[in-house]
Order: structure tokens, then sequence, then C-alpha cells
């Protein structure tokens, strides 16, 4: 895992040149509008420094998960209006990732000029690196700037072909993703809680296994939190739960207990009989979920012990909602656990596009550490795998 990630430093002097880069402006839209800017805003940082070192800027990313092919719906075009604002200058989006009426465009503008390509993903070269798609995008620059974490796990054509072509490097925001989570996964301060939600148990069981290796203390919410209660015997009703991920569940609270890591899982549970605003709530034991109920939210007793463990922490990872949070009623236990994440003294890391837009939806960005912009990619590295994105960008140990 060794080797020296390359930075703006090693380009040299960008006065004049034309540089290619890769953002994450990959946001929550709602009708056509923006509901979340988090990603847009992050990489900001890396675009001005650009531009103040007297670089030409071609910008692109992906949005959603059009299918190879133009869609409107996942156009860049709410993207660059928001950009514009925060960056406080013109952003030109061209209707087109490769082609004429692209080259031109990027011929036209100059240093301080700042052109957004469309949609990576409305070419199908994109996700399948076809070298001639990335021989085109390559040719649009001199050099090319990787500032898109959260797609550092996937070996698309702008995350590794391009960065194969070009002099390459890391902008700051993935600088500063892979620092905090180099020290997360090899230097924690100790005690070092870990708390994942989410709907899927399968997701996060590589994270778990990873994480048992340093961790102190993990705390589980959210529906993954009922394959574990369920391989204890627990009642779980018609919670969601992936029996044909019971074995690994197993596996894990042994590998758990064999290290002497403290795994907490919820005491009650937010019940209902559908996953509606208006249904009936009742708040339960978590062991004993009625038949029919459905467990969408941990409870106020389970909130209260996971910040009494947490109170203790130095380092704290925390990845996915603890219930339903998008529906008002079953939001309380993802509040509870954002504050008591907010509120403690320790190193504090969010990652996760859901735990993040929870998290902002109350105002606590500020109040952690470091909000990951990557989702699946902060936790595959968590996990020590090799990210391609990143592997491109490493000078060899
Ligand atoms: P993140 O994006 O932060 O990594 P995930 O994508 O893994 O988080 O999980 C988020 C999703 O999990 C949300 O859509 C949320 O509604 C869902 N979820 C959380 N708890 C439950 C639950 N008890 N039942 C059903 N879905 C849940
Ligand atoms: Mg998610």
């Amino acid at each position: 895992m060794g080797g020296r990630l390359r930075t703006i430093e090693d380009l040299g002097d960008l006065g004049g040149k034309r540089i290619l880069v890769r953002c994450d402006f990959n946001v929550p839209l709602q009708d056509g509008r923006i509901t979340e800017d988090f990603r847009i805003r992050a990489t900001a940082p890396t675009i001005r420094e650009l531009l103040a070192a007297g670089a030409t800027l071609v910008l692109c990313s992906h949005l959603g998960r059009p299918k190879g092919a133009p869609d409107t719906t996942y156009s860049l075009a709410p993207v660059a209006d928001r950009l514009g604002e925060v960056l406080d200058r013109e952003v030109r989006r061209v209707d087109g990732v490769t082609g004429p009426a692209v080259t031109d465009a990027v011929e036209a503008a100059g240093p301080g000029d700042v052109v957004l390509l469309e949609n990576l993903r409305f070419d199908p070269g994109e996700e399948s690196n076809d070298p001639a798609f990335a021989d085109a995008l390559a040719s649009l620059a001199e050099a090319y700037v990787d500032d898109a974490f959260g797609a550092a796990h996937r070996a698309h054509a702008s995350v590794v072909g391009v960065a194969e072509r070009l002099p390459s490097a890391a902008g700051r925001l993935m600088q500063r993703e892979v620092d905090v989570l180099s020290k997360l996964r090899d230097d924690p301060d100790e005690p070092f809680v870990a708390i994942l939600g989410g709907a899927k148990v399968s997701d996060k069981l590589g994270a778990v296994n990873a994480l048992l290796q340093s961790i102190d203390a993990l705390l589980v919410g959210g529906a993954m939190a009922f394959s574990f209660l369920a391989v204890q015997g627990a009642e779980v009703g018609r919670s969601l739960v992936e029996p044909d991920r019971y074995d690994d569940v197993r596996e894990a609270l042994a590998n758990a207990e064999a290290r002497g890591v403290l795994i907490q899982l919820p005491e009650d549970v937010v019940v209902a009989a559908e996953a509606a605003v208006d249904a009936r709530r009742e708040t339960v034991r978590a062991d004993a979920i009625p038949r029919g109920m459905i467990g969408l939210d941990v409870g106020p007793r389970t909130v209260e012990e996971f910040a009494r463990t947490l109170a203790d922490a130095k380092t704290v990872l925390w990845n996915g909602p603890m219930g339903m949070f998008e529906l008002e009623p079953f939001a309380a236990g993802t509040r509870g656990v954002a504050m008591a994440v907010a509120g403690v003294d320790a190193f504090t890391v969010v990652g996760g596009g859901d735990s993040v837009a929870a998290l902002a939806k109350l105002g606590l960005t500020d109040s952690v550490d470091h909000v990951s912009t990557g989702g699946g990619a902060s936790l595959e590295f968590i996990e020590g795998r090799e990210l391609p994105g990143l592997a491109v960008l490493t000078e060899p140990a």
C-alpha cells in the first residue's frame, strides 16, 4: 500500500496549461434541482487553486446512472449553474463529452476559463474504460487532476484511462480524503468506535471485518442490525434481513468476541406495519418485534447507549443511517446519533452518501472533523483494498 500519492505540485508550473479535472459532481437531484451541493463545494478549493495558478480548466464528472447514452434527466446543467455560483465565475457547459463541439469549446478557452463537459456516462466508453474514449478525453488537456474520491474505486476511463495517458495527480480533496482515511486505517487514536448502519448488511460486512482489526467497539443500527439480531435468536418481524449472509454475520460476531471488540446492537426499535409517514408507530424491544411489524429506526434507549459508548471515544467513524431517516417519523435515531457524534471530543469522520445527507440536513457538517465524499470508496479504502483510481496516481514505493 506504500508509495506516494502525486499531488498538484508534481505537475510543475501550470500557467497556460490546460488541465482536465475529474470531479465528483454526483449530487442528489429532485425534479432537476440539486438538493445537496456538498460535493460541489468540497472540490471548489482545488478548482480555485488551479485557476489561480493560471490554468485553463476542463472539468468532467458522472451524475447518476444514465445508460451510456445522453439522457436529459442526468444532464450536468444544474451543476454548471451551482458551480458558477460557488466559484463566482462563468462555467461553460458544453453539450457533449467528446466530438467537435467539445474540442472547439476547449480550444476557445484560455487561462482562468472553466469548461464543464456533459455527463461522462452519456458515453458507454466511460464505464468500460474504452481506450478510444480515454484517448479522446486525454486529448483535451496537457495534464490531469483527479479530485473525485467517490469514484476512485471504479476503473473507469475518466478515472484510470486518462491518468495513464497524461501527467496526473490528486487534487486537494482527494489528498485530504486519503490523509484522513489512512490515519483511520493505519494509526487511529484509541478508543476507536465505529458506527455502521444503512440498508444492507451485505454492503458493510467487508468493512465490519476490516474494522474489527482496529476498533474497540462497533455500534450497529439501520436495517443491517436486524441480521445481527436475527442470528442471536431475536424475533425481528418483517424487518429487512439478509438470511444468505447470516453465516458471515455469525463469523463477524465470533471474530469480534475473539478480539475483545464490543458489538453493540439496538436494544429498542421503532416499528410500524408499513414504511410510510402516516403509519402507526410503536417502540418495542429489539429482540421481540411483533409479527408483521417492520423495524424502521433505533429507539431512544439505543441512542442513549450508543452515545454512552461514543463519549469515551478518541476516534469515531460513522457510515450508514440508523433508520429510514428519509421519512421524518423514523429519523430520530439517526438524528440522535448524529448529535452524539458531533458532540464527542474525538477525531470524527462521517462517510456514505445518505449519512452525509442526514448530517447536512441537521446542519452538523461543520461539527465533525471530516465528511468523506466517498461512500463505497471510503469503505473499500478502510478495508485495505487497492482503489484503481488511487493506484494510478501513486508513485511506486
Ligand atoms: P450510506 O449511503 O450512508 O452509506 P446506505 O446507502 O448503506 O448508507 O443506507 C442508506 C439507506 O438505508 C437509506 O435509504 C435508509 O432508508 C435505509 N435504511 C436504514 N435503516 C433502515 C431500516 N431499518 N429499514 C429499511 N431501510 C433502512
Ligand atoms: Mg447510500
